[in-house]
């Protein structure tokens, strides 16, 4: 038995070095990809559900990886948030979604918001605030053109901590959206307390609409509890038109999903924006 356990082990921690190998790989791809300016920013439109005209559009980053490909952000978000490169990454975002914004307004094309996912390391550094407004302003935008996207977990993992950051960026104007949400169990009477102004509803629980009973229940209790508390809502992962239909009938005020338009490139976003017609 004894030598049963120790083989375990070593099992255990050549599978963990390899994984750890891996992750040091990766980690390393990561650092040359920030300065090789791998990165690249898509686009995803978000539309009123009144008139199925864009309001905004949502900031998705994607690696362009010179062997593997385009690696998808959840595959490298949350290796930047282990190995510490989210600082990094999430600088580059911002900086490159402020001067896209910048060259839409300078256009003179409709002036859609601009989302931000900030994930959680990156909210809790020292320093995001004035880094963010400095970003601004060096864009010659203000905080009103942007939107930030954290997720219910962040907010409840250090509420005190959260509340303060979130506070700084509501009185900068930037309106806050909670992404995800449905999925982070957070206790609903905690929302009233922070300074948000969207909810987006998880895709998961649009996916099973109209058909599904508990789907349909949970939308109508989110829609609900968040038109009281004066928050708008976002449904996302919209696809199909019955979904659009449901969710338009039962009040939500704006979608995002495949139905209206995948994540696109700046250019191709550029020339929706000119056409500014109803998706
Ligand atoms: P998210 O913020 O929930 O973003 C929505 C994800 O759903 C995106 O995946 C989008 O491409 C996808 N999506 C949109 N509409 C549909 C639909 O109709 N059907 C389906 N099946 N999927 C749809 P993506 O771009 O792969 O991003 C995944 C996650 O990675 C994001 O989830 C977000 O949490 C994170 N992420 C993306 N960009 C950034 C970033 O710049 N910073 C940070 N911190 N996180 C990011
Ligand atoms: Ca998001
Ligand atoms: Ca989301
Ligand atoms: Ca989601």
């Amino acid at each position: 038995a004894k030598a049963k356990g120790r083989n375990a082990t070593q099992f255990f921690s050549a599978e963990m070095n390899a994984r750890a190998y891996e992750d040091l790989l990766m980690s390393k791809a990561l650092r040359d990809a920030l300065e090789r300016d791998q990165f690249i920013l898509h686009y995803q439109p978000c539309v009123s559900l009144v008139d199925n005209r864009m309001t905004g559009v949502e900031a998705l980053v994607r690696w362009h990886h010179p062997e593997q490909g385009v690696i998808p952000p959840s595959t490298f978000i949350p290796l930047a948030e282990r190995n510490g490169l989210i600082g990094q990454l999430g600088h580059w975002v911002f900086r490159e979604a402020c001067e896209q914004t910048a060259r839409w307004r300078m256009a003179g094309l409709p002036p859609v918001r601009v989302a931000i996912n900030v994930s959680a390391r990156q909210f809790n550094r020292r320093g995001l605030i004035q880094e963010i407004a400095k970003l601004i302003a060096d864009n010659g935008l203000t905080p009103r053109d942007l939107h930030m996207e954290i997720t219910e977990s962040m907010m409840m993992e250090n509420p005190e901590r959260a509340q303060e950051v979130l506070r700084s960026v509501a009185e900068m104007g930037m309106d806050i959206a909670v992404d995800d949400f449905g999925t982070g169990h957070s206790s609903l009477s905690y929302l009233k307390d922070f300074p948000i102004h969207y909810l987006k509803i998880d895709r998961s629980f649009v996916m099973g609409l109209p058909e599904d009973q508990g789907a349909l229940a949970i939308v109508k209790a989110i829609l609900a509890m968040a038109h009281n508390l004066n928050l708008k809502v976002i449904a996302e992962g919209v696809e199909t038109a019955a979904q659009r239909d449901i969710l338009a009938e039962l009040g939500c005020d704006e979608a995002q999903g495949y139905f209206f338009s995948r994540p696109r490139r700046a250019s191709e976003l550029t020339r929706l924006l000119e056409a500014n017609q109803a998706l």
